[in-house]
């Protein structure tokens, strides 16, 4: 086998395993991994080959946002749509995998949207302040594999997010595998007003943190109802990973 045949080979190999770590209904088959103890965040790189990059990847996720330069970029385009809410439990997180239909348009390349899932707290932080959640609506651009998360960082409001009522009203405590509960999700109305944001190429937060992530972070949070907070808190406190150093990397803000 010639090198550029197995070096695409490997890219490809890898590839897969970042897909298949993204759509995993249930991680119990794959290397076990947690947020805290011996198979915490520092340890990751060191469970399996496969998550080498989690502890010697240069362009890795989450980051602390801060001094990023204001440029003027191109909008995010949401073609969001309605979806069955297949909501599950995967043992790392409360994820809701979402029907074909939905994507968004970014530098002229649609990257469909495959699930969307949360963080407590945030993963991201800004200025080193993390917020209460953060959501990642995780793109895919099928032609490339290329990854676009859009992060949303979710704060304490007043009242009850009713947009997000029917997710936080049926999170399974249970792990278990996407069952569709209740009637159709909006999801246009998941999204904050403004859509100005941050953006950085970065990783998977998550093993085995490929660097195939193009992150988006909207500048502007949504709030939830501090109750609706504490319910997703209950059976996930704190399962967001530590931020790594940006490192060369450019990190850019809308400055509209
Ligand atoms: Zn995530």
């Amino acid at each position: 086998m010639n090198k550029e045949r197995y070096l695409l080979l490997l890219s490809t190999a890898m590839l897969l395993v970042g897909f298949a770590a993204i759509l995993s209904t249930s991680l119990a088959d794959y290397t076990d991994w947690s947020y805290s103890g011996d198979k915490g965040p520092e340890h990751w790189g060191a469970l399996a080959p496969e998550f080498a990059l989690c502890a010697d990847g240069t362009a890795q996720s989450p980051i602390d946002i801060r001094n990023a330069s204001e440029v003027d970029l191109v909008d995010i385009a949401f073609q969001y749509g309605q979806t069955a809410k297949n909501i599950f439990n995967n043992g790392h997180t409360i994820q809701v995998n979402v029907d074909e239909g939905s994507q968004i348009v970014y530098n002229e390349i649609s990257y469909k949207l495959l699930q969307f899932h949360f963080h407590s707290p945030s993963e991201h932080t800004i200025n080193g302040e993390a917020a209460a959640m953060e959501i990642h609506f995780v793109h895919q651009d099928p032609n490339s594999g290329a990854l676009a998360v859009v992060g949303i960082l979710l704060a304490a409001g007043d009242e009850e997010n009713g947009a997000y009522a029917p997710i936080f009203d049926n999170m399974p405590s249970e792990i278990g595998e996407p069952a569709a509960v209740g009637e159709a999700l909006d999801l246009e109305a998941l999204l904050p007003a403004e859509f100005a944001y941050f953006t950085y190429q970065g990783s998977l937060t998550t093993p085995p943190c490929s660097e195939i992530v193009r992150w988006l972070l909207l500048d502007a949070p949504v709030l939830l109802s501090q109750s609706q907070i504490d319910a997703f808190a209950d059976l996930y406190a704190d399962n967001a990973r530590p931020t790594l150093p940006l490192g060369k990397r450019d990190l850019l803000l809308d400055s509209r």
